[in-house]
């Protein structure tokens, strides 16, 4: 992903993509018109066939895109053909159903370490991913190798978390608290604030009904954050 530079806008939209062509390649099929591909994953076909020119996937005219090289294209993008390990800290209730859902689907994504200060939860395994005390988390983080951690703590604790993450050299965090956190550029922070999307999604069905953008989506906000 490093060496291609393209916009956050087209980064968000690729999972996407790259799920719908899995099911069509799951189907046999072995090329997708932009127009197809437009229905099916609900981005209009201009912004596809742009997102796909930054990858130098251009379509044939009369052809559409090739399935399969698609596919290879995109997972090597998503650095899907590797696996990659992520802790998540704080094994509450949302903690809880992300170790539960773990990411299974089409995906080479999974928590492998989870961290606790509650000594009844520490040392246990939760859905099948061990569960450390946090006295050990600068510890099994450089052991492992792990770089991305999924934050799932009170907002009273979640700096000084993330500072001993940054300490451990973790490059990315996933930030489910409202507060946003402050790390150096080297980190990268993913915010997802449930309550706020949730709010967020009730204010614009009570103040623009239908009005939304092309497809419904609140795309100034993909292209924001
Ligand atoms: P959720 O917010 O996910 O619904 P919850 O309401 O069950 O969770 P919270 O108080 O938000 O509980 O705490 C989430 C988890 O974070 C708990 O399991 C708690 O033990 C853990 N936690 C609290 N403080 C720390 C800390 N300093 N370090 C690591 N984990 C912590």
């Amino acid at each position: 992903m490093a060496e291609t530079k393209i916009p956050r806008a087209t980064a968000k939209r690729l999972p996407i993509y790259y799920r719908y062509l899995n099911i069509l390649l799951d189907a046999d099929k072995k090329r997708v018109s932009s127009t197809e591909l437009s229905e099916a994953v609900k981005v209009d076909s201009a912004t596809i066939r742009r997102d796909f020119s930054y990858f130098g996937a251009l379509g044939k005219r009369g052809y559409g895109y090739d399935v399969e090289t698609l596919l290879a294209f995109f997972k090597k993008i998503l650095n899907q053909d590797t696996l990659t390990n992520v802790a998540l800290i704080g094994v509450g209730n949302l903690g809880h159903a992300l170790l539960n859902f773990n990411f299974h689907k089409n995906s080479n994504v999974r928590i492998s370490a989870a961290f606790d200060v509650n000594e009844a939860i520490a040392n246990t395994v939760q859905s099948g991913v061990p569960v450390y005390p946090m006295t050990e988390l600068k510890k099994q983080l450089i052991e492992q190798q792990i770089e991305i951690a999924i934050l799932t703590v009170p907002t009273t604790v979640v700096q000084e978390i993330t500072d001993d993450l940054v300490d451990a050299n973790v490059k990315g965090i996933m930030n489910f608290t409202p507060l946003r956190i402050s790390v150096p550029e080297t980190v990268r922070v993913q915010n997802v604030d449930l309550t706020n999307e949730l709010q967020t999604l009730i204010y614009f069905i009570e103040h623009y009904g239908q009005q939304l953008g092309e497809n419904g989506h609140d795309d100034q906000n993909e292209t924001q954050d």
